[in-house]
């Protein structure tokens, strides 16, 4: 264990935690950020961003991400890569396990963000990897002059159908509903693209494949019940995604789908431990947004560090 305690240590390297970083390391609190993975979080797997401010015409997920990297070195942000393991207290302190190891802190940011959502169809675990993909802008060169599917009908899965068409003969988006979730503005250029065709009303019962890899996705109009089978080569699963919060799930109050429970100040219900970004429950999950919250955990920690 770390004899000298860590004033903050955050957990996920997304833009929340990165801007909670860039915070608390400015306000010369000392930090910690744990990362798994990659630092960016799931903007890394976007290709433009459009709707984060002060970047007209867009800017590609990866090289925002650098740039927020770039920002945190400025005041001396300590990353460390690991897995977080575990959280619990000891007198004053908070001890944080990573990867087997304990360290101490004061104050705990978690910011681990969310994972796709997993379709649960018969097919899809055994094809991962091998057709079956949560991100179009890793593995949509792979699938050139081919036939793919899209599954679901929120932004994500509009912007994926929308990348896909740089290399697929065909996408087809299949969503279990007659409308879209995904803004205007996207809708608008799924039906200008003469490559996508949309399919209503229609469930992926399961993704069939062979030695090759996927070959077709089952599917069901759920208004008639007719069965078909479409052939393709790849399905890109972009059905949502659920908070990575179960390593916390004995020691904070979570909701039924898995997010961390915070006030709108992001304090969780243990004292000194604060959530910010997609594994908090709240209403929009956005950069902008996670980007708001993760200032606020900061404050707050620091809130708490001088009130205590
Ligand atoms: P989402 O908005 O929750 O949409 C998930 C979609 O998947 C919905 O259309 C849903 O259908 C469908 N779905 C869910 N479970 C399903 C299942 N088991 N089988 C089949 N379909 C299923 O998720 P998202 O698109 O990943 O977006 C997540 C958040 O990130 C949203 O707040 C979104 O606005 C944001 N985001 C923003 C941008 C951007 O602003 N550029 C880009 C990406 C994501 P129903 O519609 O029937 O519920």
């Amino acid at each position: 264990m770390t004899v000298q305690p860590y004033d903050v240590l955050i957990i996920g390297g997304g833009p929340a935690g990165l801007t909670a970083g860039l915070y608390t390391s400015r306000a010369k609190l000392r930090t910690l950020l744990v990362e798994r993975m990659l630092l960016g979080g799931q903007v890394m797997t976007t290709t433009k961003v459009e709707n984060y401010p002060g970047f007209p015409g867009g800017i590609d997920g990866p090289e925002l991400m650098l740039r927020f990297q770039e920002h945190c070195q400025e005041f001396g942000l300590e990353v460390r890569t690991g897995e977080v393991e575990g959280l619990r207290e000891n007198g004053g302190l908070k001890i944080v396990t990573v990867d087997g190891e304990e360290i101490a802190t004061r104050t705990v940011i978690v910011t681990s963000g969310a994972e796709p959502r997993k379709l649960d169809v018969l097919g899809e675990a055994a094809f991962v990897g091998r057709g079956v993909s949560y991100c179009a802008t890793c593995d949509g060169a792979f699938f050139k002059n081919v036939e793919v599917a899209v599954v679901g009908g929120g932004d994500t899965a509009a912007e994926e159908a929308l990348f896909l068409t740089r290399f697929a003969s065909r996408v087809h988006l299949i969503h279990r509903r007659d409308s879209l979730r995904a803004t205007a503005i996207l809708q608008e250029r799924l039906n200008a693209d003469p490559k996508i065709a949309i399919h209503w009303d229609t469930a992926v019962d399961a993704v069939v494949g062979d030695s090759s890899g996927v070959t077709a996705a089952k599917l069901r109009l759920l208004k008639s019940g007719a069965e078909s089978e479409l052939p393709l080569h790849g399905i890109f699963v972009a059905i949502g995604v659920v908070p990575k919060a179960h390593f916390l799930a004995e020691l904070l109050t979570l909701d039924a789908d898995g997010h961390i429970l915070t006030d709108a100040e992001c304090r969780t219900s243990m004292p000194g431990v604060f959530a910010a970004g997609d594994v908090r429950k709240k209403i929009l999950k956005q950069i902008a947004t996670a980007v708001g919250d993760g200032a606020v955990a900061a404050i707050m920690a620091e809130k708490y560090l001088m009130d205590h």
